[in-house]
């Protein structure tokens, strides 16, 4: 809006104060030094011809004000006129006090002085500071911060923003008093808005003090004596809420106008570097520099993936490593985490987040920037997947949260963090030729709202799309996954870059979304000649571009650079052992076998897993290299086949050792298990029998059965038969499994304890023993469901070519329970050597449109003699009419308890987290809704053990 406008909007035009010669008229008079510059209203401030003043003074007008209401503006308002001798003032505003009026074009050059008058009666004349430029700010980018602020100004020619961001947003300055202008307009006409009226001298504009790029200045188009002035923010500007702006010509300074200036954003960083760069640079950012396969082994720093930066933008290179578990590939030695499925299994937040700053503090060490971490596959679709210790199992909250909190702690680091693989890739068996078909609805709620609340929650800035195709097309070139869900309807602003060697396209895998082939550049390679011929948009290439750049931008690599240092072994395994010790899951405690009893204990049977030296790991990519080295359990290591390159890492760390530790007093020994015989007389010669039971798995591979096997030993041991022997041997048989996922347990019945310790990582001894004996009371809680039979899985037989997912979201627990079918071990479920209760468990809910939210509110009591924590876990129940299976988990809380303690806990579950938790996909609408009817919430400690908090209805 104008300066007429604006000023004109609150004025009431009546003439009502005109008064003729009945009463002698007294004389209106203008205050001495009355007449400033009506930006800064200061006192004797000069004024420019052309700009606006305000005069103050008694001008006869009683109460009444009087706004001029057209243009050109008269120049009487209210019966009131003022006049530099013989040319008269226009004038905006007029009230008893002030007026308001331009300095007419014609005084150029002269001083003058002005008089006012009303009804024949005229005021003394006053001088006026006439000078040639009186630059004075009234608003900056329409905002009413100046004096006599303008608002809502309409006209910008380029965009504002508010706050401004250094660097990449004009700011347009408001103004008066910048003197002579092209295209002069007649005194009291608006400004031309072609051609525009610039001014003959160019004003300077500093912000912070630093001076800004000007890029116009001129008359405010429409607008009666007021100038505008667009100024680029610079780059060094300061940073603040309020930062000052002033505008100077002709030697004179404005007033001060302060301003809130923010950091550039990453995207206005990106668009700005990808303004400076050629094609070759642009295309060379959109493909790893691995060159054929065989060379991906020899990248630098032994980075799986490599793309090289450009030093003349200071464009870092990337290094791309392996990091579920730790940092992976042949980077160097690093500290050996427990596998990703047991921080999930703590369901702690806080813990995850401690997992995740030792992957990205060791990726940062090591000068790795961009972690193939995040795996988020819903494996528990498919159990037998051999890298389900890489996920976070079966619940696509749990799942999302867990991995969300890794990647916002990795992210924190400086290391571009990553989530993967996009989409469906739930089995290893043929997982580059797999079809997987599943129906919107079915993906929407299972595998894709995993992903959805990992890229919410965490502004990961890279995904990876996977080998298999998704109902009929790769994933790398599926434009619904990538343009429609992850980048439409997701908003994600980083990059897409395929899984190694799952680019199947040049032209598609661009168009669909694709924006860095990886390992190496076997399609992307030809993208040029695609952009030349058109076939890819230029713009997309450009997309693609800005989309690495802005991670590079987001994540710090451009502020933050690398700094290479050896890893902190100390802290990091530290926080290794505790992880396993909040994450290992208590499934069986008969007759309080555990915890152990270090004072009376007279003798332990330590017996297999080699659990004298070490604790298995996963293999494949996400395999680490412990710090201090692998332990050679055989004399030769073995090569399991399939996968065949990933070899079998044993971690050094001694469960035997701790154990005896523990218990000094107490004879411990150790049989490795290959002769059931001999290990079942050891056990029958002992007070306990702790027997470790281990199980393989990789990527590349997917178990046959879930029973135990023994896939590492050049002699491999029938480990269920050995724990049975023993078993039968002593009746304080002890199994610990260390595997990365479900098992089948054909000896549960006859063992007394088992304790669930996944790939327990290169502190895995130590926080075993810790557990044993009741240094920690365990915790964790199955993040998947163990079956009690693979004839129970939605798929009994892993299909290779087509794997139709009928199933759909009835994935882990909620398949059994909408089957019916009881499994070994329910999701949620862990045991504790202490007890809990919940008492007064209330349901709250507001159902209002816009924020639906439900809490529950209970006291948790620690009813046992330790200290403990337990998770307690809110299910809700959809209205039937829906078609959900029985339950889904919503929400959550872990809770430390003192024994005997009691503590009141809320969980809150809020329909607009990104985990939609009172929502299904409604494919009509292509949107997630609630439904209408009744919701039952469910309170307990695990998918199994629940009460009925109570109901509410949506309409
Ligand atoms: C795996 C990815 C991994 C990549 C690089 C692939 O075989 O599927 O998870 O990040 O290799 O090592």
């Amino acid at each position: 809006m104008s300066a007429l406008k604006a000023i004109g909007r609150a004025g009431c035009a009546c003439l009502m104060a005109c008064l003729t010669g009945a009463w002698a008229q007294p004389a209106p008079s203008i205050n001495s030094g009355g007449i400033v510059n009506a930006a800064s209203s200061a006192p004797n401030t000069p004024v420019a011809p052309g700009s606006i003043a305000s005069v103050y003074g008694n001008f006869q007008l009683g109460a009444g004000q009087y706004w001029a209401s057209s243009v050109p503006l008269p120049t009487s308002l209210g019966g009131l006129s003022l006049a530099f001798g013989v040319i008269g003032a226009p004038l905006f505003y007029a009230s008893n006090g002030q007026v308001n009026l331009q300095i007419p074009w014609e005084l150029s050059g002269q001083s003058s002085s002005l008089a006012a008058t009303l009804a024949e009666e005229t005021s003394s004349p006053q001088m006026v500071n006439l000078a040639p430029f009186a630059p004075g700010i009234f608003s900056i980018n329409g905002q009413g911060t100046g004096p006599g602020a303008i608002l809502d100004s309409t006209y910008h020619l380029v965009n504002a923003s508010n706050p401004a961001n250094a660097g990449f947003t004009y700011i347009l300055v408001y103004c008066t008093g910048l003197g002579p202008v092209t295209n002069q307009p007649a005194t009291g006409e608006p400004a031309p808005s072609s051609p525009l009226a610039e001014t003959t001298t160019r004003p300077t504009v500093t912000i912070g003090g630093v001076p800004a790029q000007v890029q116009f200045s001129g008359l405010a188009p429409g607008a009666v004596g007021e100038y505008q002035v667009n100024a680029l923010v610079p780059e060094n500007a300061p940073v603040g809420d309020a930062v000052p702006v002033i505008v100077s010509i002709g030697g004179v300074a404005s007033n001060a106008v302060e301003i809130p200036v923010e950091p550039p954003t990453a995207d206005e960083r990106a668009e700005q570097l990808l303004g400076q760069m050629t094609q070759d640079e642009k295309l060379q950012l959109v493909y790893g520099a691995g060159g054929p396969v065989t060379n991906i082994l020899s990248l630098p720093r032994g980075a799986a993936g490599y793309v090289p930066g450009i030093p003349r933008l200071g464009i870092p290179d990337l290094y791309f490593a392996d990091g579920s578990v730790g940092v992976g590939n042949g980077v160097g030695q690093a500290t050996a985490l427990p596998s990703s499925i047991a921080s999930a299994a703590s369901w702690d937040l806080n813990e995850a987040t401690k997992y995740g700053t030792v992957i990205g503090a060791e990726m940062r060490d090591y000068g790795m920037n961009v972690n193939l971490g995040g795996n988020i596959n819903l494996i528990g679709r498919e159990p037998r997947d051999g890298r389900t210790f890489e996920t976070k199992g079966e619940d696509p909250i749990l799942a999302g949260k867990i991995t969300a909190a890794h990647i916002n702690a990795i992210q924190a680091q400086h290391v571009i963090g990553g989530i993967k693989h996009y989409a469906l890739n739930d089995q290893e068996t043929n997982r580059t030729g797999v079809n997987v078909q599943i129906d919107e609805r079915g993906m929407r709620e299972s595998d894709l709202l995993a992903f959805e609340i990992g890229v919410k929650d965490s502004n990961v800035q890279s995904v990876m799309c996977s080998y298999n195709l998704v109902n009929s097309v790769y994933a790398c070139e599926n434009p619904h996954l990538l343009r429609d869900v992850l980048k439409g309807d997701w908003g994600f602003p980083g990059f897409v870059m395929s899984d190694w060697w799952a680019t199947h396209s040049t032209v598609a895998a661009a168009l669909a979304g694709l924006d860095q082939e990886q390992p190496d550049n076997q399609y992307f390679g030809t993208l040029a000649q695609a952009v030349a011929s058109g076939q890819v948009p230029q713009s997309r290439l450009d997309n693609m571009v800005q989309r690495i750049l802005r991670a590079m931008y987001a994540v710090g690599l451009f502020d933050y650079p690398e700094h290479l240092t050896p890893v902190d072994t100390a802290t990091d395994q530290a926080i290794a052992q505790e992880v396993e010790e909040q994450g290992a899951v208590l499934l069986k405690n008969a007759g309080g076998q555990l915890p152990l009893s270090a004072a009376t204990i007279k003798s332990i049977a330590v017996i297999g897993s080699h659990a004298d030296v070490a604790v298995l790991s996963g293999g494949g990519s996400a395999q680490v290299t412990p710090t201090g080295g692998p332990v050679a359990v055989t004399a030769s290591p073995v090569y399991p086949n399939p996968p065949g390159w990933a070899p079998v890492v044993w971690d050094p760390s001694s469960p035997l050792q701790a154990i005896q530790a523990m218990a000094p007093g107490a004879t411990v020994q150790f049989n490795e298990g290959s002769n059931a015989a001999n290990a079942a007389a050891l056990a029958a010669a002992s007070q306990v029998a702790i027997v470790f039971v281990s199980q393989w798995t990789s990527e590349g591979m997917d178990l046959a059965t879930l029973n135990f096997t023994d896939l590492t030993d050049p002699a491999p041991i029938d480990q269920d038969a050995l724990v049975a022997a023993v078993a039968a041997a002593n009746p304080h048989t002890i199994v610990v499994m260390e595997n990365g996922g479900p098992q089948v347990m054909p000896w549960l019945a006859n063992v007394s304890a088992v304790l669930e310790a996944w790939y327990p990582g290169q502190r895995g001894g130590q926080a075993i023993a810790d557990l044993l004996f009741g240094v920690v009371n365990p915790s964790g809680k199955l993040p998947l469901t163990f079956p009690a039979s693979v004839n129970d899985l939605p798929h009994p037989v892993i299909q290779t070519d087509n794997v139709n997912y009928f199933e759909g979201y009835n994935v882990g627990y909620k398949w059994y329970d909408s089957q019916g079918i009881t499994p070994l071990f329910p999701f949620g479920f862990g045991l504790s050597y202490t007890t809990f209760s919940i008492s007064n468990a209330v349901l709250a809910n507001n159902l209002t449109a816009a924020n639906p939210n439900f809490q529950v509110t209970f006291n948790l009591t620690n009813t046992g003699a330790v200290a403990g924590a337990e998770v307690a876990q809110v299910y809700l129940g959809l209205p039937a009419s829906t078609g959900e299976p029985p339950r889904r988990l919503v929400g959550w809380q872990k809770v430390l308890l003192q024994p005997g303690a009691s503590q009141p806990v809320t969980i809150e579950v809020d329909e607009n987290d990104s985990s939609h938790p009172l929502s299904y996909w409604d494919v009509n609408n292509n949107d997630w809704r609630m439904a209408s009817g009744t919701y039952t919430v469910y309170l307990g400690n695990s998918s199994a053990n629940l009460i009925t908090v109570g109901t509410f209805t949506v309409n």
